[in-house]
């Protein structure tokens, strides 16, 4: 049967997995609220349609703070607690009731307008604070005029259809309170495969096809849609066939699946017996009571930067004590890796951050902002020095383009130090400290880096987008987002090269790390510790031990010889087939194989 209404939409690959469920299009910019005449003797129905809306929507944000609460831990479900003080906001209410009343004209229009000239006026303000809130002002507008036009009844309740939020964009605390769901993915406009909130869902494993850009518009609420978050592609109104081809693709990864996960729990070893640590990233503290089960044998990455998401000041010492030490607890004897702020570019800043930054990647952000406020970096050092005690901690530094910048950490590192011991507060007299590697000067001097630090981490997210100057977060240039470019592979071989010689341990932990392609190549560069998010565990440890060390270094040999990505990416995808033909089903299915195309 031909659907002539099917189409294709290709964006970016940004949260792995696929769903099979209705759209539900999020876009309220595009719907236009008609301002519906009441009659006299419908006035009081509609104010107190309006007031039930309200309690309704208030009710529902405590539930799903609650829900958050104790899924994800307390910290993030205060920006929920906050939305539903903000929807009874008495002040917003009673306005809205007396233009009812006055002008007769339904409840969400007037609401709609109301709130819209709230937003109007905070955005002309140069309180960074209040701008922060508009995002919530807007959810919260989402969420009554939702209900009160029944738009959005769907994607707000834990009903068990699987549906497919289809938005230009979502921030990650949206993200949040959705993940309520079991069965929700995300068909996104804006944003890359490493955007946070992309990152983010991947820790609360839900698909995400992201730089979808205007495609998302030509799908309407209700459509068919099949979203693979594998090989980035939507499929809107699908015909029988290729309905058919990806319930196929479903059961192949659930086999995958089935064969990936006995090897989560063991050790990562080559067939030429050369040993692979596997770390977990992790966003959300409470992930860490996760990592186990996943078989990460460690964190190689806490990005502290989330604990912004429902902050909009700086946490404090106390409050991020308590969440490395947990974290550390959870962990045990195994490392743990916390990467101190990397606020900025492309993460939150919250409005603790007052800057306009005209360039953020290029700007005031990360171990520079840290340096330059010593009030708040020296805060979050001694928080983590205090915590070190309760495991294994190692410290990281994001961001690292100059020596300058290591010495006065370490610099700092130390008076926090001293002024702890004035206080009578012990701290263990080793702490490993080292760097993330994800800009190319740091890469170039990284023997002067190696002699002042402990570890280096290649952070490739970071490190593609500034060695091919290509914005990791800009969906008209995600085709130049290539990790497979000869000069990336080049960068992360001399590192590991300056790293050995150096004797510190070089582990990558950006998103490289749990591509089967991109594994292959690291191994091959010598990189002997990867960290990826939790889910991918099991995936890295079945490649990791079907390959042959020796071989991949030959193939990564001439892979950093070769001439562009694209070259690269073929002539390694046929001869990892050839080499190791048990990976071919996983890399097959990666690229939409599986008897579906993608
Ligand atoms: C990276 O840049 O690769 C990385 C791991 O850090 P982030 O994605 O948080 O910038
Ligand atoms: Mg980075």
């Amino acid at each position: 049967m031909n659907n002539s209404d099917y189409r294709i939409f290709r964006g970016v690959a940004a949260s792995p997995g696929i769903l099979i469920g209705n759209a539900v299009v999020l876009d309220y910019t595009q719907i236009e609220i008609p301002p519906t005449a009441i009659k006299p003797e419908d006035v009081a129905k509609e104010v107190a349609d309006f007031r039930n809306a309200i309690a309704k929507v208030k009710r529902e944000l405590l539930k799903l703070a609650a829900n958050v609460g104790e899924r994800l831990g307390p910290e993030y479900a205060t920006i929920f607690e906050a939305q539903a003080m903000m929807a009874g906001d008495p002040v917003v209410v009673e306005k809205v009731v007396e233009h009812i009343e006055k002008e007769k004209l339904a409840a969400a229009y007037i609401y709609d307008r109301e709130t819209r000239a709230v937003i109007e006026q905070i955005s002309q303000s140069s309180d960074a604070y209040l701008k922060e809130r508009i995002v919530d002002i807007n959810a919260v507008r989402h969420r009554l005029i939702g209900l009160l036009m029944r738009i959005k009844k769907t994607v707000i309740s834990t009903g068990s259809e699987s549906i497919v939020v289809v938005a230009k964009f979502l921030n990650p605390a949206d993200l949040l309170g959705f993940s309520v769901r079991r069965k929700i993915g995300f068909a996104l406009g804006l944003g890359g495969a490493t955007s946070h909130t992309s990152l983010l869902a991947k820790s609360l494993k839900l698909p995400v096809v992201s730089a979808l850009g205007e495609a998302v518009a030509q799908i309407k609420s209700s459509d068919k849609i099949i979203l693979d978050g594998f090989t980035g592609t939507v499929h809107v109104n699908p015909d029988h066939a290729v309905l058919e081809k990806f319930k196929n693709r479903i059961k192949i990864l659930g086999r995958l699946n089935a064969a990936v996960i006995k090897f989560a729990r063991k050790p990562a070893i080559t067939l030429d017996k050369k040993r692979i640590a596997v770390f977990g990233n992790i966003e959300i503290p409470s992930e860490a009571g996760r990592a186990d089960k996943h078989g990460a044998e460690g964190i190689g990455l806490f990005r502290t930067e989330y604990l912004f998401l429902s902050n909009n000041a700086f946490p404090s010492q106390e409050k991020q004590f308590k969440v490395y030490r947990q974290i550390l607890e959870r962990l045990g004897k195994r490392p743990v890796v916390i990467r101190t702020y990397d606020l900025g570019g492309d993460k939150f800043v919250g409005s603790a951050v007052k800057t306009v930054d005209p360039n953020p990647f290029l700007g005031w952000r990360a171990i520079r902002f840290c340096l330059d406020r010593p009030d708040v970096f020296k805060n979050q050092l001694k928080a983590l020095l205090r915590a070190a005690g309760y495991g294994r901690l190692k410290i990281m530094l994001p961001m690292i383009s100059s020596l300058d910048e290591i010495i006065a950490t370490k610099k700092l590192v130390a008076e926090c130090r001293k002024e702890l011991a004035a206080e009578g507060i012990e701290i263990r007299a080793k702490i490993p400290i080292g760097i993330m590697i994800e800009v190319p000067s740091a890469v170039l001097i990284a023997e002067h880096l190696a002699r002042e630090v402990d570890f280096f981490s290649i952070g490739t997210n970071d490190l593609i987008q500034y060695t091919l100057a290509v914005d990791r977060t800009n969906e008209s240039i995600s085709r130049l987002y290539q990790s497979y470019h000869p000069a990336v592979l080049q960068l992360i071989k001399s590192t590991v090269r300056a790293g050995r010689k150096h004797r510190i341990k070089v582990a990558v932990c950006g998103e490289m790390a749990a591509d089967p392609i991109g594994i292959v190549l690291l191994v091959g560069l010598g990189v002997e510790e990867l960290s990826l998010n939790l889910q991918s565990i099991g995936t890295a440890k079945f490649v990791i031990g079907r390959i042959n060390a020796a071989k991949a270094s030959r193939l990564a040999e001439r892979a950093c010889r070769l001439k562009t990505a694209d070259e690269v990416e073929q002539w390694i995808g046929r001869r990892i087939k050839i080499l190791w033909p048990d990976l071919r089903p996983l890399i097959d299915f990666m690229r939409g194989g599986g008897n579906a195309t993608g």
